[in-house]
């Protein structure tokens, strides 16, 4: 019976007319959840579903996904490449081949004036692999430019960054069914709820069939925190100590796999010295979590037979970010949980494609995690390539976020931005308007011509969207899935790869090299560069119909065999030359701005589940958008009572940078002296960060700022909250 009626009224589902679904991979967070596209008989798409037997997602989107077919017939999409002189000048559609010629005399010009490195390229972690791969090759082997790097900096670098430091080469060593066998998991700085939804729903199914700890560290009380058996609210950028004191604890009490350590590691005897200053009464001063507290995680942890740590931005945008992710894995080292079922280091990946930008794109050095300091790799790559290895540069160039001061300074004159959005983006907006301004030619290559960047550039190339296109993403647990052209290519706009192809025909070097004309014939070619030499990043197992036919393939899969492999360094062996991964002691230096008398509130930022980056997709999709319309700001009534603040009423956040008008939404979830802005807002939050480097990954420190909260007055903001919300 419900409510009184004795007869349910059957559910009814619109019959949109469907006569096709077709298999393709989400093109948004990096869960790479496989989603299939449903076709009505004019060839529109018009709805999504999650496929039952994908591993992955076993059937489920969340609602990034499910509206995902509506990105087809979103506004602002460009459709023919515009140019223009100066950038107060209006942009005048022209043609491609007019356009590509343009640009390929401009960078040579610039690279004949004042070198080769004076033109930058700077990409994303939304590009299908191939993509990455080819554009690597045009980068690295045509235009001959050092200076190359992608957005993921902004984002994953920290984790990069850390697993080379601790096992020898980037790649997750664990993967989603870690979490159906671990006895206990911390998360660090990671929401899984809002940032990776279907992720979430994997972990929480495996703790209702087994019960075991779950853990957040997080400065607020995030929807995982609520979900967690304990939170350490800790304080903004001190996890290495927490970690420290926890590896304090752990060795005190002979909690550690001394086998384990002494069969796979080096460095332990510098570390133990080190953690020993870091005893939980002290460590808690810094950071924030009781003693009591740090012994209990840290006995939970060692004693559980299998325990693993997740982590995301909370960790990795920090100035401690590589040495927090060095630190998660100094832990899993000493208490054995590496290569095991359940015990693992697992860093929670951002964008849906940057795995494959760190596999394949040659940002870091060359394709297939080859590093361009080593002589054997380049002459490999360019023997490969058809090049002279003296083209290439003998060491990786400048990071994004040093790309950007380069050009304040005058050694980058000219800069190739590909799927992404620094003006939302990075860090300290005003500074990177300005630098911008500087460029001599600037180029944005992008589905969608409103993109904030393109006010800032010479010319703008359009680019087909994700299903538009095909090729693979790699997700967070190093799954190779597939990507299948659901759709025609939005008017004139073309594939990425088709325009880095007809790029490199204006190159001598290009000329030399082989481009092939099709995703597929790139992924042959990575096949063919990853084979062999023990390498762990080994697809040549893997065809474009084998993967579809598995929902993906994880790496390795190496030639002859039926499955990937789950999980990395199972055998205790990691790729430094002696086989042993380092366990690394990290003294803290404390070194973030804070809270003071004038800027007495810590800013954080962070992602909501209805919107993706910088919104230039979710912001026009009606049905995502209106869950999440506006700029708001987290802040804890207390504070707000303080200050005479009322909930829904607008304010002015400040910083040493700039300023943000912003709504608040009082909720206990925030502690009393910090706020939280979500980062996906063009001219919010990034005009408040400072963004101080990590000095291994270059990753800024979103997390750790100072703000103070002036009132205003209420008209005038609610009328330049409607101009700026015109997405
Ligand atoms: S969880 Fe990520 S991959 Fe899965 S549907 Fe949502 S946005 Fe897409």
């Amino acid at each position: 019976m419900l409510f009184g009626r004795n007869k349910k009224n059957p559910i009814k589902i619109a019959d949109k007319g469907i006569v096709e679904w077709k298999y393709t991979t989400c093109g948004y967070c990096s869960t790479g959840c496989s989603i299939e596209v449903g076709i009505n008989d004019k060839g529109e798409a018009v709805s999504s579903r999650g496929v039952g037997g994908a591993d992955v997602n076993r059937g489920k989107l969340c609602i990034k996904g499910i509206f995902e077919h509506e990105l087809f017939k979103t506004e602002g999409r460009g459709d023919k490449p515009l140019v223009r002189n100066s950038i107060i000048d209006e942009y005048k559609p022209t043609g491609w081949d007019s356009a590509l010629d343009t640009m390929a005399e401009k960078i040579k010009g610039i690279q004949e004036k004042y070198g080769r490195d004076a033109f930058a390229v700077v990409s994303t972690g939304q590009l299908l692999t191939e993509e990455f791969y080819t554009l690597g090759k045009l980068t690295r082997g045509a235009i001959g430019t050092n200076n190359y790097d992608g957005n993921t900096t902004l984002c994953m670098a920290s984790a990069v960054s850390g697993y080379k430091r601790s096992f020898g080469s980037d790649g997750p060593p664990g993967c989603y069914e870690d979490f159906e066998h671990t006895d206990c998991l911390i998360a660090f700085g990671s929401n899984l709820p809002e940032q990776h939804p279907i992720i979430y729903w994997r972990l929480k199914e495996a703790m209702e069939k087994r019960k075991f700890p779950l853990i957040v560290v997080d400065p607020r009380v995030t929807m995982l925190a609520q979900f967690a058996d304990m939170h350490l609210a800790i304080t903004p950028g001190t996890d290495v100590v927490l970690l420290n004191s926890l590896a304090h604890v752990i060795l005190n009490e002979g909690l550690e796999d001394r086998s384990y350590i002494e069969a796979n590691t080096n460095g332990f005897e510098e570390f133990e010295a080190l953690v020993s200053e870091y005893d939980p009464i002290s460590a808690s001063k810094i950071c924030g979590i009781d003693e009591d507290t740090i012994r209990t995680v840290a006995r939970l942890y060692a004693k559980s037979g299998q325990a693993m740590s997740i982590w995301t931005m909370g960790i990795n945008q920090s100035t401690h970010g590589s040495d927090g992710v060095v630190g998660i894995n100094n832990l899993n080292l000493i208490t054995g949980n590496i290569g095991k079922a359940g015990g693992t280091s697992l860093s929670i990946t951002g964008q849906s494609n940057a795995m494959g930008t760190r596999e394949w794109s040659s940002c870091s050095g060359l394709p297939g995690y080859r590093a361009l300091e080593n002589a054997d790799h380049r002459k490999e790559v360019a023997d490969f390539w058809g090049i002279d290895a003296e083209f290439l540069p003998k060491q990786r160039g400048m990071f994004q976020t040093d790309i950007f001061p380069a050009i304040e300074t005058g050694q980058i004159k000219g800069m190739w931005l590909v799927a992404t959005n620094p003006m939302t983006s990075m860090p300290n907006t005003a500074r990177i308007r300005k630098t911008l301004e500087k460029l001599d030619f600037l180029v944005v290559q992008d589905a969608y011509s409103d993109v904030e960047t393109t006010q800032y550039a010479h010319m703008y190339l359009p680019a087909a969207i994700w299903a538009e296109k095909e090729g693979c993403f790699t997700n967070t647990e190093r799954r190779v899935n597939r990507v299948t052209n659901v759709s025609l290519p939005f008017g004139e706009s073309k594939s990425d790869l088709w325009i880095f192809n007809q790029l490199s025909k204006r190159f001598e070097n290009g000329l030399k090299m082989n481009f092939p004309d099709t995703a597929e014939g790139a992924f042959e070619e990575m096949k063919a560069l990853s084979k062999g030499q023990g390498r762990n990043l080994d697809i040549s197992g893997m065809s474009y119909e084998k993967i579809e036919k598995n929902h993906g393939l994880q790496w390795p899969c190496r030639e002859g065999d039926e499955k990937g492999q789950q999980r990395l360094y199972t055998d205790g062996k990691f790729p430094y030359a002696d086989g042993k991964a380092k366990i690394i002691p990290l003294p803290f230096v404390d070194n973030n701005e804070k809270p003071s008398s004038d800027y007495p509130f810590w800013l954080n930022s962070g992602r909501v589940v209805e919107h993706f980056h910088t919104r230039t997709r979710t912001g026009k999709i009606g049905n995502q958008n209106k869950f999440s319309p506006t700029p708001y700001m987290e802040m804890n009534p207390d504070a707000a009572a303080e200050l005479g603040i009322e909930h829904q009423t607008y304010v002015r956040a400040v910083s040493k940078r700039g300023d943000a008008v912003v709504m608040v939404q009082l909720t206990q979830r925030i502690p009393r002296d910090m706020v939280f802005i979500p980062f996906h807002f063009h001219d919010c939050v990034n005009r408040l960060t400072l963004g101080l480097l990590d000095p291994h990954s270059r990753q800024p420190a979103f997390k750790q700022n100072a703000v103070r909260i002036e009132k205003v007055d209420q008209k005038e903001a609610a009328q330049r909250n409607v101009e700026a919300r015109e997405y």
